[in-house]
């Protein structure tokens, strides 16, 4: 499996020398929009904050939605925060 980098169909721009396994690496990017989603998540839970009396006027649906709409925020965090990695060693790249 000692394919030459160049017989592959790449986009050659997003080629990463890696540096612990000092290949040139096409390297695994997460998803790129989990900051506006984040963003977006901010806005909701603005948004909620103006609706609060009618939140806190019903304890049954919307309190309990909202508290799962707040927990949501970890992970969206944790998404934001992946790095790309390597894809042959899964080294973390700056890239
Ligand atoms: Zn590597």
């Amino acid at each position: 499996m000692s394919q030459p980098e160049t017989a592959q169909v790449l986009s050659l721009e997003d080629l990463v020398r890696c540096p612990r396994c000092q290949n040139v690496v096409r390297p695994i990017r997460p998803w790129p929009h989990w900051r506006k989603v984040r963003m977006a998540y901010f806005g909701g839970l603005g948004l909620a904050l103006c609706g609060g009396p009618v939140i806190l006027a019903d304890g049954f649906i919307m309190i309990p939605t909202l508290m799962l709409y707040i927990s949501a925020i970890g992970p969206l965090n944790s998404f934001v925060r992946v790095r790309p990695v390597c894809s042959r060693c899964s080294a973390e790249l700056d890239a």
